[in-house]
């Protein structure tokens, strides 16, 4: 298929109104084109800063056609887009992201079956539909272990952890009332790291820095830049998010979470979407994971990518939303419209950028 180089006052589709929608929006009105977002609330974040609006569910064939009608290019903020929604927008040459990416980061058991083909470390792990496959998983993989939904699980949602043999009976019900699942070895890990890179139609790639995560309670809260990791452990995630890239044709934005455990990498999760731990990148980079996001989509050449230095992005969970320019002001602050706030919701980031990492924490700390 040619690369269609949409030129500025195309109009680009969003399926999805949430904040990642909204940061994408923002910045392809930056940069000149028009938005128009498919969300099914009528003040979603996206909404907000978009052109249009379409007010439907994400799987309303006849809204999905009224989009690709209104648009000359299509993406989406989150992975569960209803997949004949995007073959259907992938036959009309709409979506050049594909239905692919799609089809394997909906579910974990296609997402660790690439990784596997491609060779690229993961935890060990055995896909289980019944007890009996669970307890033969669990004796194979032995204890901790955990067990995940392979289909919609986010945030340590559709997740049981088995500590130790006695926690299988509890992992037995969790399997019967979730249907098939994945049970992974649990990974005493170091750090837990991501990658973010972008891939052009034209097969180029630019890797953001590498980042590490801390969370509270399963939920990303920090991410500093660059990663305290080693060259070799760079190099390791760099080469498999290269494999990653190339061997399933990604276009656009996508992340990749891992653990690190000394010098080893294990690819944890994968969305093909720009990632909550590449937010760093909108203040901390000369382009941000959105503008090659949309560079890449609308068939831009993608910018080389150059880093300040050091950032620390922290999200606003729930109520923190409330004080942050009280507390940090120096920090640049992203709110994203959300209507109420709800514990454990995200409602916002901010992002301090340094020169150096250590520095910059001594900053933050000492505010
Ligand atoms: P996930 O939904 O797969 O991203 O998991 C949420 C969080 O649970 C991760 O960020 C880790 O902190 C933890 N976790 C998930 N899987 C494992 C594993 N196999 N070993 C250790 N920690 C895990």
């Amino acid at each position: 298929m040619p690369i269609n180089k949409l030129r500025y006052g195309s109009k680009i589709g969003i399926i999805g109104g949430g904040q990642l929608g909204r940061m994408m929006a923002t910045t392809a009105k930056h940069m000149g084109y028009r938005i128009v977002v498919l969300d099914p609330a009528p003040d979603c974040p996206a909404a907000q800063v978009a052109d249009e609006h379409i007010i439907a569910n994400y799987d309303d064939m006849d809204a999905i056609e009224k989009l690709a009608k209104k648009s000359d290019v299509i993406t989406y903020e989150f992975e569960s887009v209803d997949l004949d929604a995007a073959k259907y927008l992938e036959s009309l040459d709409l979506l050049p992201q594909g239905s692919e990416l799609l089809r394997i980061t909906q579910d974990r058991q296609h997402e660790k079956e690439v990784l596997v083909k491609n060779q690229l470390p993961v935890a060990p792990f055995k896909i289980v539909e019944n007890e009996e496959e669970l307890r033969d998983a669990v004796t194979q993989i032995g204890t901790p272990c955990v067990v995940k939904t392979c289909r919609g699980g986010y945030d340590g949602k559709g997740q049981f952890k088995i500590e130790e043999d006695s926690g299988i009976d509890q992992a037995v019900e969790f399997v019967k009332k979730n249907g098939r699942c994945i049970v992974e070895s649990w990974v005493k890990f170091d750090k837990e790291i991501s990658i973010i890179f972008t891939r052009s139609q034209d097969g180029e790639i630019t890797y953001f820095p590498i980042a590490e995560n801390q969370h509270k309670d399963h939920i990303l809260h920090t991410t500093l830049a660059p990663a305290n990791v080693s060259s070799e452990v760079i190099n390791r995630a760099l080469a498999s998010a290269k494999a990653v890239a190339e061997g399933i044709s990604v276009v656009g934005t996508f992340a990749i979470e891992m653990f690190v455990a000394g010098e080893e990498v294990f690819i944890n999760e994968m969305a093909p979407r720009p990632h909550n731990s590449g937010h760093f990148t909108i203040e901390a980079c000369n382009v941000s994971q959105f503008e090659q996001h949309i560079r890449a989509i609308c068939g831009l050449p993608l910018a080389p990518v150059f880093f300040h230095g050091a950032a620390v992005m922290i999200n606003l969970i729930g109520n923190d939303v409330e004080d942050y320019l009280d507390e940090y002001p120096l920090a640049h602050f992203h709110v994203y419209g959300k209507s109420e706030i709800k514990e454990k919701r995200k409602m916002g980031h901010i992002t301090f950028v340094g020169n150096e990492l250590e520095q910059l924490k001594q900053t933050i700390l000492f505010k």
